[in-house]
């Protein structure tokens, strides 16, 4: 068994879904078993969450943008199906679209939209395009059936990106697959809590559905094609030079998406690496070009830098004072914490005085983050131990990546070199 995921880009349009289509057919042909995970279309989330934020400001363009995206799902319908099956889709595409239209007419009302109600908008996006693409497959004689990862995925409450409960979704799929033998083109992104509200995974979470779902059914292989060659040495989007790094191991992999490689959702790492299951990254418009494979393996023949990941924006933190010397338990109070307000902390770093902790974390929470740790240590502030948190933002993290960099001298020196060259200040 196969999982193969195909991201928003690679289904933006039906001509490109159609390809995808007669990739998969082949598959099938051929007799390889496999199952398909699917974004939503290309934009369609980000559509969705400005519905919603319309919707909550009282702005009604929300109106017009709905019209315009069951739109969209209706011409792909009507490109990829036909007959009764067409008239079904239709049918089923616009009871969501109706459903979708109520909950924005409710925030609209309210003029409020909770993390949780962003979720079930959000949902829909994956919902209508596996629903579409299922049908696609089974009008190219394909046995295929439509699966809302709901389902399936069993997550905990942290709406806008919920931890998988992975013992029982594990339970979940391994039943669920065991009664069907049809080709699952299943929801990337969403799942469902214990009480069965709509959750999802975090921004780009498709690529983990895939790898959870490979890890419950021991896959052979986890393929996420995309619209690039693979994980590039670096963003191509930034360095037009970039080129394909043929092989990665997971833990490079995970620094590379960690410090912002877009191109794999940094949580899909974890449970392909638990079960040993190779990932390739492959290019839907290149579909002969090999990609980037990503196992356990380390590349003989490679070199020591493997790429260079970058985060455009950052907020840098810092937490300094006398009070912070040799006094045991302050770093754990403050990422405590953090952790409580659920503020995520890109990297960390401590003087080796003990003087100062520096942390960063995105640019959205840096206030909280200062509030929230300046009421934790309010005694310390009032007596002086500590000062203010310090916040510096319009800051870059850059990250050079490769294993074996360990065994090799003067790396760090030439990329300072190469930084002071081009008159780029190191914080
Ligand atoms: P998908 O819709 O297929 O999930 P994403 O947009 O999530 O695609 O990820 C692919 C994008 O990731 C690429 O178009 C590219 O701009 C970006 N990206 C950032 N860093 C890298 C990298 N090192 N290698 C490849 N792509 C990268
Ligand atoms: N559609 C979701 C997003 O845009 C999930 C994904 O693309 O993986 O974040
Ligand atoms: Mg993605």
């Amino acid at each position: 068994m196969k999982i193969l995921k195909f991201g928003g880009s690679s289904v933006a349009h039906p001509d490109r879904i159609a390809r995808i289509i007669e990739i998969l057919s082949g598959y099938y042909t051929r007799g390889e078993k496999f199952c398909v995970v699917f974004s939503a279309f290309g934009g369609v989330t980000d559509e969705l969450l400005k519905m919603a934020e319309n919707a909550e400001t009282g702005d009604e363009q929300w109106r017009t943008q709905l019209t315009a995206l069951e739109k969209r799902h209706t011409d792909s319908v009507k490109e990829l199906t036909t007959g009764k099956r067409r008239e079904q889709l239709l049918s089923d595409v616009r009871a969501n679209h109706e459903a979708l239209a109520n909950i924005l007419q409710g925030i609209w009302l309210v003029r409020e939209a909770s993390q949780r109600t962003l979720d079930y908008v959000q949902s829909f996006g994956e919902r209508n395009s596996c629903l579409i693409i299922a049908g696609a497959l089974q009008e190219a004689g394909v046995n295929a059936t439509y699966l809302d990862a709901r389902q399936i995925v069993l997550t905990d409450r942290v709406f806008g990106s919920a931890n998988v409960l992975h013992a029982e979704t594990h339970d979940n799929i391994v039943q669920h697959f065991r009664s069907s033998s049809a080709v699952q083109v299943v929801t990337g992104f969403i799942g469902a809590c214990a009480s069965g509200l709509t959750t999802t995974l975090g921004r780009g979470g498709s690529d983990y559905t895939a790898s959870i779902l490979a890890a419950a059914l021991s896959a052979e292989c986890v393929e996420i094609w995309t619209d690039v060659d693979g994980v590039l040495t670096a963003d191509p989007r930034a360095v037009s030079q970039a080129f394909t790094i043929p092989r990665l191991t997971y833990n490079e992999a995970m620094e590379m998406s960690h410090f912002g490689a877009k191109v794999i959702y940094p949580p899909t790492l974890q449970p392909a690496m638990n079960a040993g299951i190779p990932l390739y990254i492959r290019n839907t418009f290149n579909p002969e070009f090999p990609g980037t494979l990503v196992s356990r393996d380390a590349d003989p023949q490679s070199g020591a830098i493997k790429g260079i990941s970058s985060i455009g924006s950052v907020a840098l933190l810092t937490l300094e004072g006398s009070g912070l010397f040799g006094v045991v338990g302050t770093s754990g109070r403050l990422f405590e914490t953090l952790a409580q307000a659920e503020i995520n902390v890109i990297l960390i770093t401590q003087g080796s005085s003990e003087h100062n902790i520096t942390f960063a974390v995105a640019p959205s929470r840096a206030e909280e983050a200062k509030h929230r740790i300046e009421q934790a240590f309010a005694y310390e502030l009032a007596n002086g131990q500590i000062q203010p948190l310090k916040i510096e933002t319009q800051l870059s993290v850059v990250a050079i990546i490769g294993q074996q960099m360990r065994y090799r001298p003067g790396i760090a020196g030439q990329m300072f070199q190469a930084l002071g060259r081009n008159h780029i200040n190191c914080v």
